[in-house]
């Protein structure tokens, strides 16, 4: 990586100055530290290229002390927007869209949000590009409906980024530091975006998760699946599955697959996936994980867990250790909340089959990484 300019402001590459070896050597280090007394630790997956990688970004924007228009991100907590000309954690034609955006808030003179007022257009711009930037989708965050010359910045932005295929408006009307609001409009496109991903193709809304990092999202739902062991005959609960990746990805493998999921937008993706890939063994439930495994009669041979940084709740684990599948695949982007959920499930017939990182977010500090459980009684 070549010497950021603004690294020490912006704050979002922890690890730059730090080579590629070294930083996976320090993630390693952290897991087998956690997870090294529970169990052997295997050797963290890197990434083959670690730039570039980030299929999500976005920017912020604000005035200058002259009231120039300016674009960047924020150090994080403060109100302090780094400009920001060149991220090199994503592509270049995501960089390139980033300037004409800027360009084009300067041309028709958008209005930039203020959150103390509660005035003006713009807060943020989103970008989320597929595996090959074939289909690049642009959100632009407002703190209202209104948005003048609306229709002439998007035919200038499409025109000179041809492979920009859609445009959503998201309104986002609160005082927060969360990007998106939950109101979508299409301004341009369907509103989604399509990538391929293990011989699937997904389409991702505005607002529903995907992973950030494409070639090692491959090699990471590869090993889980993998590692679940999956059968024809066995049934398998995908929860906090998102846009239902994972468990589409398996489905042709399994029985059947049952995939939750909290945000109801995810789920309308995950079932019109399903549909797209002909995987017609897989349903969805859009509902909080810990309260369908409360309510869950049905026995299901392998759960595959992939919760937020904060991981899974009590009520969840606790249904997931009466429910007694013989397989535990837990995915997680935050190993210590992973450690404390595993190890509620060791004092409750289960043990460690494998553990291993990868490195999803290389120059930052995030690890992800994947813990298999087995059930012990029979
Ligand atoms: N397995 C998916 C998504 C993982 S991210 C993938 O690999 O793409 C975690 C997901 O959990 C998000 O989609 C989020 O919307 C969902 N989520 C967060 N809290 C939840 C809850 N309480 N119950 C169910 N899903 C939840």
């Amino acid at each position: 990586m070549k010497k950021c300019p603004v690294s020490e402001i912006c704050g979002a590459c922890t690890m730059q100055g730090i080579s590629y070896a070294k930083q996976l050597e320090i993630k390693q280090e952290k897991v087998d530290k956690l997870f090294g007394k529970l169990g052997k630790v295997e050797k963290i997956t890197g990434a083959d290229d670690p730039l570039h990688y980030r299929n999500k970004s976005q920017i912020s924007f604000g005035y200058d002390e002259k009231r120039n228009v300016i674009a960047g991100n924020y150090v994080e907590s403060t109100h302090i927007l780094v400009p920001i000309d060149e991220c090199q954690l994503v592509d270049s034609e995501t960089n390139r869209i980033f300037r004409t955006v800027i360009s084009l808030v300067r041309k028709y003179r958008i209005s930039i949000f203020d959150e103390n007022r509660m005035t003006g257009t713009l807060r943020h711009v989103l970008v989320r590009n597929n595996h090959d930037s074939s289909e690049i989708m642009v959100v632009l965050v407002t703190g209202g409906i209104r948005f003048n010359n609306k229709e002439r910045f998007i035919n200038d932005l499409v025109k000179k980024h041809p492979n920009v295929t859609a445009v959503v408006q998201n309104i986002n009307s609160r005082r927060t530091s969360m990007i998106l609001g939950s109101r979508n409009i299409n301004l341009y496109g369907k509103g989604y975006i399509t990538d391929e991903l293990c011989g699937c193709s997904f389409k991702i809304s505005a607002g529903s998760f995907y992973q950030i990092n494409h070639a090692q999202t491959e090699k990471l739902y590869r090993k889980a699946i993998k590692l679940a062991g999956i059968g024809k005959k066995d049934s398998v609960l995908d929860t906090y599955c998102g846009i239902g990746t994972i468990g589409i990805i398996a489905g042709g493998s399994a029985g059947s697959v049952t995939g939750v999921e909290l945000n109801r937008q995810a789920v309308k993706d995950a079932v019109s996936n399903a549909k797209y890939n002909k995987v017609s063994n897989i349903s969805f439930v859009a509902e909080d994980a810990g309260r369908y495994m409360d309510g869950c009669r049905e026995k299901y041979d392998v759960v595959i867990m992939d919760p937020p940084r904060n991981g899974s709740d009590y009520r969840f684990l606790a249904s997931l250790a009466k429910m007694k599948p013989g397989r535990i695949v837990y995915i997680s982007c935050n190993p210590d909340t992973q450690y404390r959920d595993v190890k509620y499930l060791l004092k409750r017939g289960y043990a460690i089959k494998h553990i291993q990182p990868f490195d999803m977010f290389p120059y930052t500090d995030h690890i992800e990484n994947i813990v298999l459980m087995a059930k012990t009684e029979k």
